[in-house]
């Protein structure tokens, strides 16, 4: 059985191909280490090879490993990528420096509100919907343009949007991942000639599946679990 150490080496090789070979710059893409439904030991592997940037999708569950990892560990960064509810939302900020799964202009009044309260700035994602099965994200580019707007308009003194992010469908049609992933970038562009001064440089793209294809269409950061901690259990917890 390979170990977290090597898995996570090959991972990492293979983002460096994959910049180079798609005539990206080295070290342009980021590697998020998605970490949900693994134990604190398994993390902690990780941490160990050096890695920084971790991903859960559940707030309660983030909240318990992390908080007793960021003791120890205190330059990790932990980025909240799943849906999340309105109530959750101070418990994420107080763990998270990062939310990825802005789908939604009320989560952003919260984020700006929690953010504040805490004396602290969240970067944030805006999840855009591109790939048919997932539900997850602005599923109507007019609510992500209001929503940035909102932000344009100097609403939020605590967040930092920092990009886009989206899930490709799940599907072995390469051509439909791609098609996904190249929507992002589409949004992306016309977000930026819209809103100038909203830098949303940074595409959360590819996960173990697909992560090559995303560099390719320019992704900035792939959310890679399975390929190195292996398969969840979904039954523990
Ligand atoms: C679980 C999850 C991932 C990682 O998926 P793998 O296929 O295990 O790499 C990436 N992004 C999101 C939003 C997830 O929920």
């Amino acid at each position: 059985m390979s170990t977290i150490k090597e898995n996570l080496n090959t991972v990492l090789s293979q983002i460096r191909e994959a910049e180079t070979l798609s005539n990206r710059k080295k070290n342009s893409v980021r590697l998020l280490a998605v970490s949900k439904f693994h134990e604190i030991s398994e993390i902690e592997q990780a941490i160990l090879q050096g890695q920084i940037y971790f991903g859960e999708n559940r707030v309660q569950e983030a909240y318990t490993k992390f908080t007793e990892l960021t003791k120890k560990y205190p330059d990790i960064k932990l980025h909240i990528i799943g849906q999340l509810q309105t109530n959750k939302v101070k418990k994420a900020c107080e763990i998270a420096t990062c939310i990825e799964s802005v789908d939604r202009l009320e989560l952003i009044k919260e984020i700006e509100k929690r953010a504040s309260q805490l004396n602290k700035t969240i970067e944030i994602y805006f999840e855009y919907h591109t790939g048919e099965e997932s539900k997850s994200g602005f599923t109507s580019y007019e609510d992500l343009q209001e929503a940035v707007k909102y932000c344009a308009e100097g609403n939020c003194p605590h967040i930092n949007p920092c990009g886009l992010m989206t899930m490709a469908p799940f599907t072995q049609d390469t051509d439909l991942i791609r098609e996904s992933f190249r929507t992002l970038v589409k949004v992306q562009k016309q977000l930026s000639t819209e809103f100038p001064n909203v830098l949303l440089n940074e595409l959360s793209m590819g996960m173990s599946g697909d992560y090559k294809i995303a560099i390719q269409e320019g992704s900035t950061q792939v959310r890679v679990g399975t390929a190195i901690f292996g398969e969840r259990n979904y039954n523990k917890q």
